[in-house]
């Protein structure tokens, strides 16, 4: 059985779903229940969720093969673009991976991102081998405080792990960092930049509270904090801005050190969905209607003001 993200399983056939924006990406996960105990995952260890939850996302089963041939056939009609498999911890993690993309691959040459917990350079290795086009090492949090605080386990050997990845395999390494669990801007944005720096690809979340988790009871970023992390995240990822040129007052950004910056922002792209290409994650951290962290579209005219007014700086 895989799982798919409900959206995905629209694109795929498989679910009826009434939506405003359609994955662009198929989201995919196997596994269920991690050996690891995140605070803010709905997968973690002690977590009470719904087990068919990832962040605020349903993840309905469905036959491994229905979801592949589904999978091919989506990018054959350019519907879908990419295939990225979340493959919650276990023992067999690993073995449970290669098979998905050997078999995936022998029906597509769809470009697939695997975020899975990977141990060793020899494992990332193997996992672009068997036909990994991006390979996710999740540091999720902004630093070592905030790692230690919600993920438990070792920052350093993350951060080394990473390091080396994107030297050895580089252009094809890929990290998740969640906005809201308590960092300062001055730290995501070290961070950030030290991703780009390593050529990294670097995907920004929102936390979002889910019931049943350790911090279900938790309030998401306020909106302006998240929208000044992914505007600078944009200009440094494009080589514009760096974080050390920028300008914090107690932690928070007060000047991207880039005249101009509202012109470039103008077009919206800094607030659309950031990972790898064509990852668009609709609704992953936002309520339909609700709060829009990330676009998973296209702005308009008039969002791309009201998110240049939602950056709060003059
Ligand atoms: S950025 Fe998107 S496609 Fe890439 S690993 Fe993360 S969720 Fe998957």
């Amino acid at each position: 059985m895989i799982k798919c993200s409900a959206g995905t399983a629209k694109v795929l056939g498989l679910k009826e779903l009434k939506t405003e924006a359609l994955p662009t990406t198929a989201y995919l996960m196997t596994g269920e229940r991690c050996s690891h105990d995140c605070s803010f995952c709905p997968q973690a260890r002690g977590s009470s969720s719904r087990a068919d939850l990832l962040s605020r996302v349903t993840w309905p089963g469905y036959d491994g093969e229905a979801v592949l041939e589904g999978v091919a056939r989506a990018y054959a009609s350019d519907s879908l673009k990419r295939a990225c498999l979340q493959v919650v911890n276990s023992q067999d993690a690993l073995q449970e991976t290669r098979d998905f993309l050997r078999r995936l691959n022998s029906k597509s040459r769809i470009p697939v991102c695997v975020s899975c917990a990977v141990g060793s350079l020899e494992a990332v290795g193997e996992l672009l081998e068997q036909g990994a086009d991006h390979v996710s090492i999740a540091l999720d949090a902004a630093c070592e405080r905030v790692f230690t605080d919600h993920k438990g386990g070792s920052w350093s050997q993350k951060h080394t792990l990473l390091q080396e990845a994107a030297r050895q395999f580089p252009g094809r390494i890929a990290t998740h960092l969640i906005v809201g669990l308590g960092e300062t801007e001055a730290e995501m944005l070290n961070t950030v930049q030290e991703m780009a720096d390593m050529g990294v690809t670097v995907a920004l979340f929102a936390f979002t509270p889910v019931k049943g988790t350790r911090l279900e009871l938790q309030e998401p970023p306020t909106l302006d904090h998240y929208r000044r992390i992914q505007a600078a995240r944009h200009l440094i990822v494009r080589g514009l801005a760096r974080a050390e040129r920028m300008k914090f007052a107690g932690g928070r950004l007060r000047d991207f050190g880039l005249p101009g910056w509202r012109e470039v922002l103008a077009d919206g792209e800094g607030f659309r969905t950031s990972g790898c290409p064509d990852c668009n994650r609709p609704y992953y951290n936002e309520k339909p209607g609700g709060v829009m962290y990330n676009y998973p579209v296209p702005l308009t005219p008039e969002q791309c003001r009201q998110a240049l007014e939602e950056l709060r700086l003059d």
